[in-house]
């Protein structure tokens, strides 16, 4: 067998022992085996979406799948790919998730674009990495023009820069690590306890709804369990600033030093958006970092509401999610900076990758400005989506939900059977089912949790919860476009259905246990 000659194709059906290892190579030997293997889970998936039974859940419990998936013999190959394909439909993709269900109205996962789809499949098959020059070529500047074109859409200016990363968390991470390097500057690597003492005095100043990666963040970055200060919310669920004037004022009487003020656009339990532009002028008065987290709220950069970011352009820092309102897979995110030469605080040279000299040559690695090293090409989810949709057509998608939430509120607003929390700035709605005028809160907190587990397990519709002062609530995130308020509807009727079977059950089972 000469390694000159090519190998005959392997059919996807060979048997596993005697195959040439080589064959599982994606390479030009093996490309009608990588279409029929590919092809054949799309098939798969497809098969799930059609099939008429498609619900967003099978409600399937932990302790059902467990043993399923405990019991697969990872030593013992299967015969082949269509054998191994059937077993995951068994294992996973029957019992899986699905956010594109209408009626999957629980927590921010989107529904997929198919550009980006297309994308992933052309990515993880050429598998460029991001960290440099010589492992990406192209994907480079596809990455980096859109950083530019982020960047243009908050309004920072042409000396704005930022990198893709795995999520929003880790986003945070690095546009607070940012911060604090800013915060320590003269207190550099090395200059011992100068420098521990500097940190030891940094403050993160949040919202009371703030995202917890951001106290997450803070301890990453070596702070003290008492760094993070909260800042109450109005009556929007929004910051209220002259709360945050007074914890600026203190920091100062104390002698501590804010390194940043965590400004929420889109909180993740009711997406309402912190006062922007009243922060921006609080921070630069008080010469604070502003960083904004705009996870959620990132959908409006696109949307015919962008007028609701107003004051974004005024952060230091920005983080955006792709993956929850602009519709692409997981993952997909980005941390933004107005001054790009703050991403040198995360550039640090080796001789076998990214050699300083490559600085004065001018070679983009963009390992030079992430935490990350091997990095996925992400960036290409987002750049056929806007090649092939272009982003007025994604903008509606979101506008679209943004209407949806509206109608949704009115409804329970309107409906005496509910509480509504917050009326959705974005398209998080904070609601319970209230099925007494005299409300027991511990039994209203019994129901709603009830029902929402029921749902659940059902399978008909997912929902998530939270709690408010205390109380138990449910929570509908709206970010499917193909939901209407006629699927909202059934999912409120269903469960007041829940809620009222709990009710005459515990009734029935407290009759019971006050006659024993
Ligand atoms: C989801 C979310 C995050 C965390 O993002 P991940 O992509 O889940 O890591 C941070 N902030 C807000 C406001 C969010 O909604």
């Amino acid at each position: 067998m000469s390694f000159l000659a090519p190998q005959a194709e392997k059919p996807a059906s060979a048997p596993a022992e005697s195959a040439d290892p080589r064959s599982y190579l994606l390479d030009e030997h093996n490309t009608e085996q990588y279409r029929e293997s590919v092809t054949e889970g799309v098939q798969r998936v497809i098969g799930e979406l059609l099939d008429p039974d498609h619900q967003p859940t099978t409600g399937v419990a932990p302790e059902q799948l467990a043993p399923v998936i405990g019991r697969i013999d990872l030593d013992e190959p299967l015969p082949d790919t269509k054998s191994a394909l059937d077993e995951l439909e068994r294992v996973y993709l029957h019992d899986a998730v699905y956010f594109q269900h209408p009626r999957y109205l629980a927590h921010l996962n989107c529904p997929v674009v198919i550009p980006a789809l297309l994308a992933e499949a052309i990515g993880s098959a050429v598998n460029s990495s991001l960290d440099t020059w010589d492992q990406s070529a192209g994907g480079t500047f596809i990455e980096r023009r859109l950083i530019d074109w982020t960047a243009a859409r908050i309004g920072f200016g042409s000396e704005a820069d930022g990198v893709f990363t795995s999520g929003g968390t880790q986003s945070n991470l690095q546009g607070l690590l940012l911060a604090r390097e800013q915060a320590l500057h003269g207190h550099e690597d090395g200059a011992g306890t100068d420098r521990a003492t500097a940190l030891s005095r940094l403050r993160v100043i949040a919202s009371a709804d703030s995202h917890f990666s951001v106290v997450k963040a803070a301890k990453l970055l070596g702070m003290g369990p008492d760094s993070v200060l909260t800042v109450p919310t109005d009556e929007h669920r929004r910051m209220r600033s002259d709360e945050l004037h007074e914890r600026l004022r203190d920091c100062r009487e104390a002698g501590s030093v804010p390194m940043a003020v965590v400004a929420t656009a889109g909180t993740t339990d009711f997406g309402s958006i912190d006062p922007l532009p009243e922060i921006a002028a609080l921070c630069e008065r008080f010469g604070v970092w502003l960083h904004v987290d705009a996870a959620y709220g990132c959908g409006l950069l696109v949307s015919r509401e962008r007028a609701r970011l107003e004051g974004i352009e005024r952060a230091d820092s920005v983080i955006v999610d792709y993956h929850k309102s602009f519709f692409q897979p997981v993952s997909s995110s980005a941390v933004l900076v107005r001054d790009g030469s703050v991403l040198r605080h995360v550039t640090y040279h080796a001789d076998y990758l990214n050699p300083e000299r490559h600085v004065t040559e001018q070679v983009p690695n963009q390992v030079d400005k992430s935490i990350q090293t091997t990095r996925r090409f992400d960036a290409l989810k987002l750049w056929l989506t806007l090649r092939i949709m272009g982003p007025d057509t994604l903008g509606r998608l979101f506008d679209d939900v943004l209407d949806l939430a509206e109608r949704t509120w009115e409804m329970l607003h309107a409906d005496p059977r509910f509480e509504v929390v917050n009326r959705p700035e974005l398209s998080a709605l904070v609601f319970r089912y209230v099925p007494f005028a005299e409300a027991d809160g511990q039994l209203c907190d019994r129901v709603n949790l009830h029902a929402r587990e029921a749902l659940h397990r059902s399978g008909a519709a997912m929902v998530a919860e939270t709690v408010v002062d205390g109380s138990t609530y449910l929570k509908f995130t709206l970010l499917n476009p193909r939901t209407t308020l006629r699927d909202v509807a059934e999912v409120c009727e269903l469960i007041v259905e829940h809620g009222d079977r709990y009710l005459s059950g515990t009734h029935e089972a407290g009759t019971e246990r006050r006659a024993s």
